[in-house]
């Protein structure tokens, strides 16, 4: 151990894990990176077998058993897609597959088969059966993703194993889902810092620096999964109303919640709304703070009393929002 504690490295959900720990606990290590590997497994859409899969094979057929778990968090995800004005969309899938933003053979389709993969994202016609915990999606064609909403559930459960073995201060990174436990054991002030990365720099530029104490910080961005052609550039989220990847303001947004599934809820749900009803709909969330980084190089913070931002990028101008 160092000042910075132990740090334990793992390729994981196509990104690299990692889990901060003041003593060194293998036997935790370990149970925690098989469980993050059982749950990829259940919720993955990038093999051809996982419980999600297997509800996105059956489409227009018939309705799939999933575990608990997994009703769970697609119950979750629904919820999201119906709030209104969400950017959020559980089924989005059919359009996820046709981009291919971040994989081999991203490419920018035919407007008409955008408009026919449109037509498979109804959330609507998500059926859901709290009885049997049955999912059924009603048309052929259609198909879940959870990329955007996994990453979260996945650092909540590992909070809560991570407690089971009595650890009270730790931090996990799942890349872009950031989740601190209890106080930080090296800072004066015991807050934990966490970096804000500069959109399109490299990894460890940052343009500012999270203070935070037993929160979740996720960042949405269009930097991170993204392609460039003929001038324009396509990132991965999509708007679930055009098909396109979303054009607005913003490169970034960060939430700082009480759990990482709220905080992946809102990254998305509020990422396609401009920044005026993005606000005022945060204004209803209590518990939930907000940074935004918007293209022309200002930063926003709606961070209320749950969090510190401290600049350290003087292109970027700072607003604070709130009081
Ligand atoms: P977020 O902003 O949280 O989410 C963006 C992602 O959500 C998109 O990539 C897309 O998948 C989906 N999405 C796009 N638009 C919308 C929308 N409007 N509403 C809802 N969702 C939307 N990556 C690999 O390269 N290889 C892998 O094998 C791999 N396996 C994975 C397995 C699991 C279980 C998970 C959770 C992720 C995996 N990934 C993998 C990464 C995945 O493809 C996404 O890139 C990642 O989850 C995006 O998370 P984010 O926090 O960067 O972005
Ligand atoms: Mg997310």
């Amino acid at each position: 151990m160092n000042n910075t504690g132990y740090i334990y490295r793992s390729q994981l959900m196509g990104t690299i894990v990692s889990l901060k720990l003041f003593e060194d606990h293998k036997t935790a290590v370990q149970a925690i990176f098989n469980l993050i590997k059982q749950l990829e497994d259940l919720f993955t859409v990038n093999r051809q077998h996982s419980q999600i899969m297997a509800i996105n094979h059956a489409a227009g057929q018939h309705p799939v058993a999933v575990d608990r778990l997994v009703f769970d968090l697609i119950y979750q995800a629904k919820q999201a897609s119906l709030l209104p004005n969400s950017c959020f969309n559980l089924a989005i899938g059919p359009l996820v597959k046709l981009w291919k933003i971040g994989f081999n053979g991203y490419t920018v389709p035919d407007a008409d088969d955008i408009q026919q993969r449109l037509a498979l994202t109804d959330p609507r016609l998500v059926e859901l059966n709290a009885t049997d915990y049955t999912v059924f999606l009603k048309k052929t064609g259609m198909s879940l993703d959870l990329g955007a909403i996994a990453k979260g559930y996945i650092a909540d459960m590992v909070k809560i194993m991570l407690q089971r073995y009595h650890i009270s201060q730790a931090m996990i990174n799942l890349g872009g889902n950031v989740l601190t436990i209890g106080d930080s054991p090296v800072t004066a002030d015991h807050h934990w810092r966490i970096g804000l990365k500069k959109p399109f720099a490299s990894d460890n530029v940052l343009l500012g620096i999270i203070k935070v104490k037993d929160k979740s910080v996720v960042t949405s961005g269009i930097y991170e999964r993204y392609f460039i052609q003929d001038q324009q550039l396509y990132h991965h989220i999509i708007h679930p109303q055009t098909g396109y990847p979303l054009d607005n303001e913003l490169q970034s947004l960060t939430i700082i919640s009480p759990t990482s599934l709220a905080g992946d809820i809102y990254s998305t749900v509020i990422y396609g709304m401009e920044l005026k009803a993005a606000l005022a709909y945060l204004q209803k969330l209590s518990s939930i703070a907000a940074i935004f980084v918007t293209k022309g190089q200002k930063i926003i913070l709606n961070t209320k009393q749950h969090c510190d931002f401290e600049l350290l990028d003087s292109q970027y101008q700072l607003i604070n929002n709130y009081p």
